[in-house]
Protein backbone atom coordinates (compact mmCIF):
# COMPACT_ATOMS: atom_id res chain seq x y z
CA UNK A 1 0.00 0.00 0.00
CA UNK A 2 0.99 3.46 -0.32
CA UNK A 3 2.60 5.75 2.17
CA UNK A 4 -0.59 8.21 1.30
CA UNK A 5 -3.24 5.29 1.20
CA UNK A 6 -1.58 3.80 5.05
CA UNK A 7 -1.76 7.31 6.37
CA UNK A 8 -5.49 8.05 5.11
CA UNK A 9 -6.29 4.72 6.62
CA UNK A 10 -4.43 5.39 9.94
CA UNK A 11 -6.41 8.74 9.81
CA UNK A 12 -9.90 7.45 9.29
CA UNK A 13 -8.96 4.60 12.07
CA UNK A 14 -7.55 6.58 14.62
CA UNK A 15 -10.45 9.66 14.50
CA UNK A 16 -13.78 7.81 13.99
CA UNK A 17 -16.52 10.07 14.17
CA UNK A 18 -14.78 12.43 12.32
CA UNK A 19 -15.92 12.83 8.83
CA UNK A 20 -15.34 16.00 8.27
CA UNK A 21 -11.67 15.42 8.97
CA UNK A 22 -11.69 12.71 6.92
CA UNK A 23 -12.71 14.32 3.94
CA UNK A 24 -9.91 17.23 4.55
CA UNK A 25 -6.76 15.05 4.97
CA UNK A 26 -8.22 12.66 1.72
CA UNK A 27 -8.34 16.06 -0.42
CA UNK A 28 -5.18 17.01 0.87
CA UNK A 29 -3.21 13.83 0.71
CA UNK A 30 -4.73 12.65 -2.66
CA UNK A 31 -3.36 16.02 -4.55
CA UNK A 32 0.12 15.50 -2.55
CA UNK A 33 0.71 12.22 -4.25
CA UNK A 34 3.10 12.98 -7.12
CA UNK A 35 5.50 14.86 -4.31
CA UNK A 36 5.11 12.35 -1.60
CA UNK A 37 5.79 9.15 -3.92
CA UNK A 38 8.86 11.15 -5.10
CA UNK A 39 10.38 11.42 -1.39
CA UNK A 40 8.44 8.30 -0.30
CA UNK A 41 11.71 7.05 1.42
CA UNK A 42 12.51 10.12 3.32
CA UNK A 43 9.39 11.42 4.65
CA UNK A 44 8.53 7.87 5.69
CA UNK A 45 11.40 7.73 7.84
CA UNK A 46 11.17 11.09 9.32
CA UNK A 47 7.12 9.71 10.09
CA UNK A 48 6.42 13.20 7.94
CA UNK A 49 2.90 12.42 7.15
CA UNK A 50 1.96 10.92 10.20
CA UNK A 51 2.81 14.32 12.18
CA UNK A 52 1.36 16.77 9.40
CA UNK A 53 -1.81 14.70 10.26
CA UNK A 54 -1.21 14.87 14.06
CA UNK A 55 -2.35 18.27 16.09
CA UNK A 56 0.48 19.27 17.94
CA UNK A 57 -1.91 19.72 20.79
CA UNK A 58 -5.40 20.15 21.18
CA UNK A 59 -7.55 21.73 23.90
CA UNK A 60 -11.33 20.79 24.57
CA UNK A 61 -12.73 22.62 27.66
CA UNK A 62 -15.99 23.92 29.21
CA UNK A 63 -17.39 27.17 29.46
CA UNK A 64 -20.00 27.70 31.29
CA UNK A 65 -22.48 30.79 31.52
CA UNK A 66 -25.49 32.53 32.69
CA UNK A 67 -28.25 33.76 30.50
CA UNK A 68 -29.94 36.91 31.25
CA UNK A 69 -32.89 34.72 33.09
CA UNK A 70 -30.19 33.51 35.69
CA UNK A 71 -30.12 29.69 34.17
CA UNK A 72 -26.71 28.60 33.82
CA UNK A 73 -25.14 26.91 30.58
CA UNK A 74 -22.59 24.73 29.44
CA UNK A 75 -21.25 24.80 26.25
CA UNK A 76 -17.67 22.90 24.93
CA UNK A 77 -14.62 25.00 24.08
CA UNK A 78 -11.93 23.94 21.49
CA UNK A 79 -8.45 24.96 20.46
CA UNK A 80 -6.42 22.80 18.24
CA UNK A 81 -3.18 24.09 17.71
CA UNK A 82 -2.18 22.06 14.50
CA UNK A 83 1.05 22.97 13.15
CA UNK A 84 3.59 25.77 14.20
CA UNK A 85 6.47 24.82 12.16
CA UNK A 86 6.12 28.32 9.73
CA UNK A 87 4.99 30.60 13.11
CA UNK A 88 2.95 31.11 15.92
CA UNK A 89 -0.71 29.16 15.42
CA UNK A 90 -3.23 31.05 13.85
CA UNK A 91 -6.71 30.55 12.65
CA UNK A 92 -10.25 31.34 13.83
CA UNK A 93 -12.64 30.43 16.22
CA UNK A 94 -15.94 29.49 14.66
CA UNK A 95 -19.32 29.70 16.95
CA UNK A 96 -21.90 27.41 15.74
CA UNK A 97 -24.00 24.79 17.20
CA UNK A 98 -22.52 22.13 14.79
CA UNK A 99 -19.05 22.78 16.03
CA UNK A 100 -17.03 19.99 17.62
CA UNK A 101 -13.58 18.61 17.45
CA UNK A 102 -13.78 16.60 13.77
CA UNK A 103 -14.66 20.23 12.17
CA UNK A 104 -12.47 22.30 14.60
CA UNK A 105 -9.29 19.63 13.02
CA UNK A 106 -10.35 19.52 9.52
CA UNK A 107 -10.52 23.58 9.88
CA UNK A 108 -6.88 23.57 11.47
CA UNK A 109 -5.53 20.99 9.08
CA UNK A 110 -6.65 23.31 6.03
CA UNK A 111 -5.36 26.03 7.86
CA UNK A 112 -1.84 25.08 7.67
CA UNK A 113 -1.45 25.25 3.88
CA UNK A 114 -3.49 28.12 3.88
CA UNK A 115 -1.48 30.36 6.14
CA UNK A 116 1.79 28.73 3.88
CA UNK A 117 -0.28 29.93 0.59
CA UNK A 118 -0.12 33.53 1.69
CA UNK A 119 3.94 33.23 2.10
CA UNK A 120 3.42 35.06 5.59
CA UNK A 121 4.79 33.57 9.17
CA UNK A 122 2.18 31.74 10.29
CA UNK A 123 1.35 28.03 11.42
CA UNK A 124 -2.01 26.34 11.47
CA UNK A 125 -4.98 26.18 14.37
CA UNK A 126 -8.69 26.78 15.08
CA UNK A 127 -11.01 27.06 17.86
CA UNK A 128 -14.71 27.41 18.49
CA UNK A 129 -17.19 26.21 20.62
CA UNK A 130 -20.63 24.86 20.50
CA UNK A 131 -21.95 28.02 21.52
CA UNK A 132 -25.05 29.57 18.79
CA UNK A 133 -24.86 33.61 19.27
CA UNK A 134 -27.68 33.20 17.28
CA UNK A 135 -31.15 34.71 19.42
CA UNK A 136 -28.46 36.05 22.35
CA UNK A 137 -28.95 39.34 23.92
CA UNK A 138 -25.23 41.29 23.87
CA UNK A 139 -24.78 40.75 27.97
CA UNK A 140 -24.89 36.80 26.85
CA UNK A 141 -22.65 37.18 24.05
CA UNK A 142 -20.33 38.98 26.60
CA UNK A 143 -21.16 36.08 29.33
CA UNK A 144 -20.07 33.81 27.09
CA UNK A 145 -17.11 35.05 25.73
CA UNK A 146 -15.77 35.94 28.67
CA UNK A 147 -15.85 32.34 29.87
CA UNK A 148 -14.11 30.70 27.08
CA UNK A 149 -11.37 33.27 27.51
CA UNK A 150 -11.30 32.38 30.85
CA UNK A 151 -9.87 29.07 29.87
CA UNK A 152 -8.34 30.16 26.70
CA UNK A 153 -5.78 32.35 27.71
CA UNK A 154 -3.41 30.73 29.20
CA UNK A 155 -2.58 29.00 25.64
CA UNK A 156 -2.90 31.59 23.69
CA UNK A 157 -0.43 34.97 23.16
CA UNK A 158 1.09 37.37 20.37
CA UNK A 159 4.03 34.70 19.79
CA UNK A 160 2.40 31.23 20.64
CA UNK A 161 -1.24 31.20 18.79
CA UNK A 162 -2.97 34.29 17.72
CA UNK A 163 -6.93 33.24 17.16
CA UNK A 164 -9.35 35.53 15.27
CA UNK A 165 -13.09 35.42 13.68
CA UNK A 166 -14.72 33.12 11.79
CA UNK A 167 -18.84 31.85 11.48
CA UNK A 168 -20.26 33.21 14.54
CA UNK A 169 -17.58 35.04 15.55
CA UNK A 170 -17.33 39.18 14.38
CA UNK A 171 -16.26 41.94 15.68
CA UNK A 172 -18.66 42.36 18.66
CA UNK A 173 -17.15 38.76 19.67
CA UNK A 174 -13.39 39.55 19.38
CA UNK A 175 -13.94 42.72 21.75
CA UNK A 176 -15.63 41.19 24.52
CA UNK A 177 -12.84 38.15 24.14
CA UNK A 178 -9.78 41.06 23.97
CA UNK A 179 -11.24 42.65 26.74
CA UNK A 180 -11.35 39.26 29.06
CA UNK A 181 -7.50 38.57 27.87
CA UNK A 182 -6.67 42.03 28.94
CA UNK A 183 -8.09 41.99 32.14
CA UNK A 184 -6.75 38.25 32.70
CA UNK A 185 -3.21 39.01 31.81
CA UNK A 186 -2.53 42.59 31.89
CA UNK A 187 -0.92 42.44 28.65
CA UNK A 188 -2.01 44.75 25.70
CA UNK A 189 -0.78 42.76 22.95
CA UNK A 190 -1.56 41.37 19.32
CA UNK A 191 -3.02 38.31 20.65
CA UNK A 192 -6.58 38.60 18.78
CA UNK A 193 -7.12 39.96 15.39
CA UNK A 194 -10.36 41.23 13.30
CA UNK A 195 -10.02 43.34 16.64
CA UNK A 196 -11.77 47.04 16.45
CA UNK A 197 -9.65 50.31 14.76
CA UNK A 198 -9.73 51.62 17.95
CA UNK A 199 -7.77 48.93 19.64
CA UNK A 200 -5.19 47.69 17.40
CA UNK A 201 -7.27 46.04 14.50
CA UNK A 202 -6.32 46.63 11.00
CA UNK A 203 -8.28 48.58 8.02
CA UNK A 204 -9.43 46.59 5.09
CA UNK A 205 -9.42 43.06 7.81
CA UNK A 206 -13.34 43.36 7.80
CA UNK A 207 -13.34 43.11 3.67
CA UNK A 208 -10.32 41.52 3.33
CA UNK A 209 -11.30 37.62 2.95
CA UNK A 210 -14.39 38.60 0.35
CA UNK A 211 -12.43 41.42 -1.32
CA UNK A 212 -9.10 38.60 -1.64
CA UNK A 213 -11.36 36.08 -3.11
CA UNK A 214 -12.16 38.51 -5.95
CA UNK A 215 -8.83 39.66 -6.50
CA UNK A 216 -8.11 35.61 -6.71
CA UNK A 217 -11.04 34.78 -8.96
CA UNK A 218 -9.93 37.79 -11.47
CA UNK A 219 -6.58 36.49 -11.60
CA UNK A 220 -7.43 33.05 -12.63
CA UNK A 221 -9.58 34.37 -15.52
CA UNK A 222 -7.07 36.52 -16.35
CA UNK A 223 -4.42 33.49 -16.44
CA UNK A 224 -7.25 32.13 -18.77
CA UNK A 225 -7.78 34.94 -20.89
CA UNK A 226 -11.08 35.95 -19.79
CA UNK A 227 -12.11 39.15 -18.25
CA UNK A 228 -14.14 39.23 -14.99
CA UNK A 229 -15.93 42.51 -15.89
CA UNK A 230 -19.64 42.18 -16.80
CA UNK A 231 -20.12 38.33 -15.71
CA UNK A 232 -22.77 37.17 -13.07
CA UNK A 233 -22.29 35.42 -10.05
CA UNK A 234 -24.30 33.26 -7.21
CA UNK A 235 -22.86 34.13 -4.01
CA UNK A 236 -24.24 31.89 -0.90
CA UNK A 237 -24.35 32.91 2.40
CA UNK A 238 -24.66 36.36 3.95
CA UNK A 239 -22.23 36.69 6.22
CA UNK A 240 -18.73 38.71 6.13
CA UNK A 241 -17.21 36.87 3.31
CA UNK A 242 -20.02 36.58 1.18
CA UNK A 243 -21.05 40.53 1.56
CA UNK A 244 -17.67 41.78 0.78
CA UNK A 245 -17.10 39.14 -1.84
CA UNK A 246 -20.42 40.83 -3.37
CA UNK A 247 -19.24 44.49 -2.59
CA UNK A 248 -15.70 43.98 -4.61
CA UNK A 249 -17.40 41.38 -7.09
CA UNK A 250 -19.72 44.50 -8.37
CA UNK A 251 -17.04 47.28 -8.11
CA UNK A 252 -15.35 44.88 -11.15
CA UNK A 253 -18.36 44.99 -13.05
CA UNK A 254 -19.45 41.61 -11.77
CA UNK A 255 -23.39 40.56 -11.39
CA UNK A 256 -24.53 39.20 -8.45
CA UNK A 257 -27.46 37.98 -8.38
CA UNK A 258 -27.98 35.61 -5.21
CA UNK A 259 -27.28 35.65 -2.08
CA UNK A 260 -28.56 32.66 1.46
CA UNK A 261 -28.56 32.17 4.88
CA UNK A 262 -29.13 29.07 6.61
CA UNK A 263 -33.13 29.05 6.00
CA UNK A 264 -33.52 30.57 2.67
CA UNK A 265 -31.89 32.16 -0.66
CA UNK A 266 -32.57 35.39 -1.97
CA UNK A 267 -32.43 35.76 -6.45
CA UNK A 268 -31.99 39.77 -7.12
CA UNK A 269 -32.14 39.99 -11.15
CA UNK A 270 -30.70 43.56 -11.08
CA UNK A 271 -28.07 42.51 -8.70
CA UNK A 272 -27.90 42.01 -4.87
CA UNK A 273 -28.38 45.54 -3.13
CA UNK A 274 -25.15 45.80 -1.08
CA UNK A 275 -26.43 48.48 1.16
CA UNK A 276 -29.55 46.74 2.07
CA UNK A 277 -27.67 43.35 2.99
CA UNK A 278 -25.27 45.42 5.01
CA UNK A 279 -28.51 47.06 7.12
CA UNK A 280 -30.08 43.72 7.38
CA UNK A 281 -27.30 41.12 8.58
CA UNK A 282 -24.58 43.93 10.13
CA UNK A 283 -26.99 46.16 12.06
CA UNK A 284 -30.31 44.75 12.16
CA UNK A 285 -28.74 40.95 12.66
CA UNK A 286 -32.18 39.95 10.78
CA UNK A 287 -33.20 37.30 8.29
CA UNK A 288 -33.16 37.54 4.53
CA UNK A 289 -36.89 37.34 4.52
CA UNK A 290 -36.65 41.09 5.31
CA UNK A 291 -34.54 41.69 2.04
CA UNK A 292 -37.72 41.59 0.11
CA UNK A 293 -39.00 45.12 1.71
CA UNK A 294 -36.23 46.54 0.25
CA UNK A 295 -35.90 45.30 -3.54
CA UNK A 296 -39.78 44.39 -4.04
CA UNK A 297 -38.85 42.97 -7.46
CA UNK A 298 -36.14 40.19 -5.64
CA UNK A 299 -37.70 36.91 -4.74
CA UNK A 300 -37.18 35.08 -1.42
CA UNK A 301 -37.10 30.91 -1.33
CA UNK A 302 -36.76 29.01 1.45
CA UNK A 303 -34.29 26.14 1.41
CA UNK A 304 -31.30 25.56 -0.80
CA UNK A 305 -31.47 26.89 -4.39
CA UNK A 306 -28.79 29.11 -5.17
CA UNK A 307 -26.70 27.10 -7.51
CA UNK A 308 -29.78 26.65 -9.74
CA UNK A 309 -29.49 29.82 -11.23
CA UNK A 310 -27.72 30.53 -14.60
CA UNK A 311 -24.31 32.64 -14.15
CA UNK A 312 -20.80 32.63 -14.97
CA UNK A 313 -18.99 32.57 -11.88
CA UNK A 314 -19.95 30.26 -8.95
CA UNK A 315 -18.84 31.70 -5.55
CA UNK A 316 -19.76 29.55 -2.21
CA UNK A 317 -19.28 31.55 1.28
CA UNK A 318 -21.03 30.02 3.82
CA UNK A 319 -20.28 26.97 4.96
CA UNK A 320 -18.60 23.75 4.59
CA UNK A 321 -20.90 20.71 2.00
CA UNK A 322 -22.96 23.52 0.94
CA UNK A 323 -22.13 22.68 -2.83
CA UNK A 324 -23.27 19.02 -3.59
CA UNK A 325 -22.86 17.21 -6.82
CA UNK A 326 -25.92 17.67 -8.21
CA UNK A 327 -25.64 21.63 -7.14
CA UNK A 328 -22.52 21.00 -9.65
CA UNK A 329 -24.46 19.57 -12.22
CA UNK A 330 -26.48 22.38 -12.40
CA UNK A 331 -23.83 24.61 -12.49
CA UNK A 332 -22.17 22.73 -15.70
CA UNK A 333 -25.41 22.77 -17.21
CA UNK A 334 -26.32 26.80 -17.10
CA UNK A 335 -22.63 27.50 -18.61
CA UNK A 336 -20.92 28.47 -15.09
CA UNK A 337 -17.17 28.74 -15.86
CA UNK A 338 -15.65 29.20 -12.43
CA UNK A 339 -16.05 28.19 -8.94
CA UNK A 340 -13.69 29.90 -6.33
CA UNK A 341 -14.30 29.02 -2.80
CA UNK A 342 -15.27 31.66 -0.27
CA UNK A 343 -15.74 29.03 2.50
CA UNK A 344 -13.66 26.46 3.75
CA UNK A 345 -14.35 23.06 1.89
CA UNK A 346 -17.91 23.95 0.84
CA UNK A 347 -17.78 21.96 -1.96
CA UNK A 348 -17.82 18.30 -1.48
CA UNK A 349 -15.05 15.95 -3.35
CA UNK A 350 -17.49 14.72 -6.10
CA UNK A 351 -19.12 18.04 -6.61
CA UNK A 352 -15.49 19.29 -6.75
CA UNK A 353 -14.14 16.62 -8.88
CA UNK A 354 -17.34 16.97 -11.40
CA UNK A 355 -16.66 20.46 -12.01
CA UNK A 356 -12.97 19.50 -12.53
CA UNK A 357 -13.63 17.12 -14.87
CA UNK A 358 -16.32 19.20 -17.27
CA UNK A 359 -13.49 21.90 -17.29
CA UNK A 360 -14.71 24.69 -14.94
CA UNK A 361 -11.63 26.58 -13.49
CA UNK A 362 -11.88 25.69 -9.82
CA UNK A 363 -9.86 27.75 -7.14
CA UNK A 364 -10.10 26.24 -3.43
CA UNK A 365 -10.67 27.64 -0.23
CA UNK A 366 -7.15 27.45 1.00
CA UNK A 367 -6.24 29.80 -2.06
CA UNK A 368 -9.17 31.65 -2.85
CA UNK A 369 -10.42 33.13 0.55
CA UNK A 370 -6.36 33.25 2.01
CA UNK A 371 -7.10 37.22 2.12
CA UNK A 372 -8.59 36.62 5.35
CA UNK A 373 -6.02 35.25 7.55
CA UNK A 374 -3.33 37.19 4.89
CA UNK A 375 -4.63 40.36 6.50
CA UNK A 376 -4.55 39.25 10.05
CA UNK A 377 -0.81 38.46 9.65
CA UNK A 378 -0.93 41.94 8.47
CA UNK A 379 -3.02 43.13 11.70
CA UNK A 380 0.11 41.22 13.47
CA UNK A 381 3.12 43.06 11.50
CA UNK A 382 1.31 46.62 12.94
CA UNK A 383 0.65 45.52 16.27
CA UNK A 384 4.09 44.86 16.81
CA UNK A 385 5.29 47.92 14.93
CA UNK A 386 2.66 49.78 17.11
CA UNK A 387 1.83 51.40 13.56
CA UNK A 388 -1.30 51.73 11.62
CA UNK A 389 -1.16 51.43 7.72
CA UNK A 390 -3.97 53.49 5.70
CA UNK A 391 -6.71 51.09 3.63
CA UNK A 392 -5.30 51.90 0.86
CA UNK A 393 -2.00 50.21 1.79
CA UNK A 394 -3.15 46.90 3.38
CA UNK A 395 -5.87 46.58 0.12
CA UNK A 396 -2.21 47.25 -2.17
CA UNK A 397 -0.52 44.48 -0.23
CA UNK A 398 -3.62 42.38 0.33
CA UNK A 399 -3.80 42.35 -3.83
CA UNK A 400 -0.14 41.51 -4.14
CA UNK A 401 -0.75 38.20 -1.99
CA UNK A 402 -4.00 37.19 -3.74
CA UNK A 403 -2.33 37.64 -6.82
CA UNK A 404 0.99 35.94 -5.82
CA UNK A 405 -1.28 33.16 -4.76
CA UNK A 406 -2.59 32.42 -7.70
CA UNK A 407 0.39 32.43 -9.33
CA UNK A 408 1.80 29.83 -6.93
CA UNK A 409 -0.51 27.56 -6.84
CA UNK A 410 -0.99 27.47 -10.95
CA UNK A 411 2.85 26.74 -11.05
CA UNK A 412 3.43 24.12 -8.62
CA UNK A 413 -0.03 22.82 -10.58
CA UNK A 414 2.23 22.84 -14.08
CA UNK A 415 5.30 21.57 -12.17
CA UNK A 416 4.06 18.09 -11.23
CA UNK A 417 1.98 18.01 -14.16
CA UNK A 418 -1.36 18.93 -13.12
CA UNK A 419 -1.71 21.93 -15.37
CA UNK A 420 -4.85 23.97 -14.40
CA UNK A 421 -5.50 21.91 -11.37
CA UNK A 422 -5.57 23.95 -8.65
CA UNK A 423 -6.63 21.89 -6.06
CA UNK A 424 -3.55 19.89 -6.80
CA UNK A 425 -1.82 23.02 -7.11
CA UNK A 426 -2.67 24.60 -3.99
CA UNK A 427 -2.01 21.71 -1.89
CA UNK A 428 1.43 21.25 -3.36
CA UNK A 429 2.25 25.12 -2.91
CA UNK A 430 1.11 25.35 0.76
CA UNK A 431 2.82 22.03 1.67
CA UNK A 432 6.30 22.69 -0.09
CA UNK A 433 7.25 25.31 2.55
CA UNK A 434 5.68 23.24 5.52
CA UNK A 435 7.58 20.82 4.89
CA UNK A 436 10.88 21.93 4.23
CA UNK A 437 10.63 23.71 7.74
CA UNK A 438 9.18 20.75 9.63
CA UNK A 439 12.65 18.69 8.27
CA UNK A 440 14.96 21.09 8.99
CA UNK A 441 13.83 21.61 12.58
CA UNK A 442 14.07 17.59 12.86
CA UNK A 443 11.79 14.88 15.00
CA UNK A 444 9.38 17.57 16.93
P1 LIG B 1 -20.59 34.50 9.15
O1 LIG B 1 -21.03 33.92 10.44
O2 LIG B 1 -20.38 35.96 9.05
O3 LIG B 1 -21.61 34.08 7.98
C1 LIG B 1 -21.87 32.74 7.69
C2 LIG B 1 -22.97 32.67 6.64
O4 LIG B 1 -23.15 31.32 6.25
C3 LIG B 1 -24.31 33.16 7.15
O5 LIG B 1 -25.04 33.69 6.07
C4 LIG B 1 -24.94 31.87 7.66
O6 LIG B 1 -26.36 31.90 7.70
C5 LIG B 1 -24.46 30.88 6.64
N1 LIG B 1 -24.36 29.54 7.25
C6 LIG B 1 -23.63 29.18 8.34
N2 LIG B 1 -23.80 27.88 8.62
C7 LIG B 1 -24.66 27.43 7.71
C8 LIG B 1 -25.24 26.16 7.46
N3 LIG B 1 -24.95 25.10 8.24
N4 LIG B 1 -26.08 26.04 6.40
C9 LIG B 1 -26.34 27.11 5.60
N5 LIG B 1 -25.83 28.33 5.78
C10 LIG B 1 -25.01 28.48 6.81
O7 LIG B 1 -19.26 33.70 8.74
P2 LIG B 1 -18.13 34.11 7.72
O8 LIG B 1 -18.73 34.85 6.57
O9 LIG B 1 -17.02 34.71 8.46
O10 LIG B 1 -17.61 32.67 7.22
C11 LIG B 1 -18.18 31.99 6.10
C12 LIG B 1 -17.24 30.91 5.64
O11 LIG B 1 -15.99 31.49 5.25
C13 LIG B 1 -16.87 29.84 6.67
O12 LIG B 1 -16.65 28.61 6.01
C14 LIG B 1 -15.56 30.35 7.23
O13 LIG B 1 -14.79 29.30 7.79
C15 LIG B 1 -14.93 30.87 5.95
N6 LIG B 1 -13.86 31.84 6.15
C16 LIG B 1 -14.07 33.00 6.84
C17 LIG B 1 -13.06 33.92 6.98
C18 LIG B 1 -13.27 35.25 7.63
O14 LIG B 1 -12.35 36.07 7.57
N7 LIG B 1 -14.42 35.52 8.23
C19 LIG B 1 -11.70 33.65 6.45
C20 LIG B 1 -11.61 32.44 5.67
C21 LIG B 1 -12.65 31.57 5.56
P3 LIG B 1 -27.09 32.12 9.11
O15 LIG B 1 -26.96 33.57 9.42
O16 LIG B 1 -28.49 31.70 8.85
O17 LIG B 1 -26.39 31.23 10.09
Amino acid sequence: MSYVDEIIEAVVAKNPSEPEFHQAVKEVLESLRPVVDANEEKFRREALLERLVEPERQLKFRVPWVDDKGQAHVNTGYRVQFNSAIGPYKGGLRLHPSVNLGIIKFLGFEQIFKNSLTGLPIGGGKGGSDFDPKGKSDREIMAFCQSFMTELYRHIGENTDVPAGDIGTGAREIGYLYGQYKRLTGRYEGVLTGKGLSYGGSLARTEATGYGLLYLTKEMLKMNGIDIAGKTAAVSGSGNVAIYAIEKAQQLGVKVLTCSDSNGWVYDPEGIDVAALKEIKEVKRARLTEYKNYRPNSEYHEGRGVWSVKVDLGLPCATQNELLLEDAKQLVENGCIAVAEGANMPTTLEATEYLQQHGILFAPGKAANAGGVATSALEMSQNSERLSWTFEEVDAKLQGIMVNICHNMADAAERYGYAKNYVVGANIAGFEKVVNAMLAQGIC
